[in-house]
């Protein structure tokens, strides 16, 4: 098998896993979630919410109808070899993928009101790239659905507002989606000197597993500040009512001109579908986040490849727990 071929059969093998199994990170959080909700709507939601994610991750089907627009993130080694063609590829994987999985076709052209039938279009998939050294690449992938991405918001405000001011814009703009993106939510917050740079930022914190703060005391706290006002809106689970509109709030900065302060708002529906695979120069991977109903097998230490799949026992299962 040629390293392309390897390296698109892998990121299929990626994608399906992203598609149908939640992340462990993801599906602790709503556990938890259902556990302490005394609202018995809320609760009930939740737990619709997780027998849900529990059939699709055994029938090895997408976890919503909606398997949402595709978002790939790429750490690439400058010397990994498929990087001129790495475009290129991806979009390879995602027709198979659409096809293989199946995804739901959701690449429609503006222009011509036309879905292309196979969730590839002009600038789709997304590939946000970030050159490093070596021969490898780390890649994430995000399916990030029509209902989460329609509240999504970016606005200059002015800088004498400073986080006060984002922290009112944060609030009001979930307060304005209210149950459209499905809650319990994971929200993304990017604030910049441009809403360019704060919406990619925004985005970006979504790949940050649920619970894990922001490695600057002062960011973590802004995260839990909002985590913490959020909740008092009592959204709630699929607009139910409680306290868990959202999972967690993620919070990435950029530096910022003196005379504009940019923030990006947007949403991650309760269903996660984010994973991440380590890829070698060969095309070879192993899968390294962790998701719901995937085991080791075999050990992560030894690696693990694509062809190392046991079809039937653990249909879309490679090397994670
Ligand atoms: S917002 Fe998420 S859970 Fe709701 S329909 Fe869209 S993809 Fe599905």
């Amino acid at each position: 098998m040629s390293a392309r071929r390897e390296f698109v059969e892998g990121v299929v093998d990626l994608m399906r896993v992203a598609a149908t199994r939640l992340p462990v990170d993801a599906h602790e959080a709503l556990r938890r979630a259902a556990e302490r909700e005394g609202n018995e709507l809320a609760r009930k939601q939740l737990e619709a919410i997780l027998r849900n994610a529990e059939l699709a991750g055994g029938l090895a089907r997408p976890i919503c109808q909606d398997t949402g627009m595709v978002y790939f993130f790429a750490r690439a080694g400058r010397d990994f070899p498929l990087l001129l063609e790495l475009e290129d590829a991806l979009r390879e994987a995602t027709r198979e993928a659409t096809r293989r999985i199946p995804l739901r076709p959701n690449a429609v052209d503006p222009m011509r009101d036309r879905n292309s039938g196979d969730n590839t279009g002009s600038h789709m998939p997304w590939v946000d790239l970030e050159l490093t050294e070596g021969d490898g690449l780390l890649l994430t992938v995000l399916f990030k659905g029509g209902g989460s991405e329609y509240p999504s918001v970016s606005r200059v405000i002015p800088p004498i507002q400073g986080l006060n001011g984002v922290k009112r814009f944060v609030v009001e703009s979930m307060f304005n989606a209210g149950a459209m993106p499905c809650p319990p939510v994971v929200i993304g917050v990017g604030i910049a000197g441009g809403v360019d740079v704060a919406s990619k930022l925004a985005k970006r914190s979504l790949l940050r597993p649920i619970g894990e703060r922001h490695p600057e005391p002062e960011v973590a706290r802004l995260e839990e500040e909002i985590l913490g006002l959020v909740n008092r809106l009592e959204i709630g689970p699929h607009g139910f009512g409680g306290p868990t509109t959202a999972l967690d709030v993620k919070v990435e900065y950029g530096h910022r001109h003196p005379a504009s302060l940019a923030v990006a708002f947007t949403t991650n529906c309760w269903a996660v579908r984010r994973g991440t695979a380590e890829f070698k120069a060969d095309g070879s991977h192993r899968i390294v986040s962790r998701h719901m109903g995937v085991r080791r097998w075999p050990s992560a230490a030894s690696g693990c490849r694509s062809r190392s799949r046991r079809p039937g026992l653990w249909p879309s299962a490679t090397c994670c727990t």
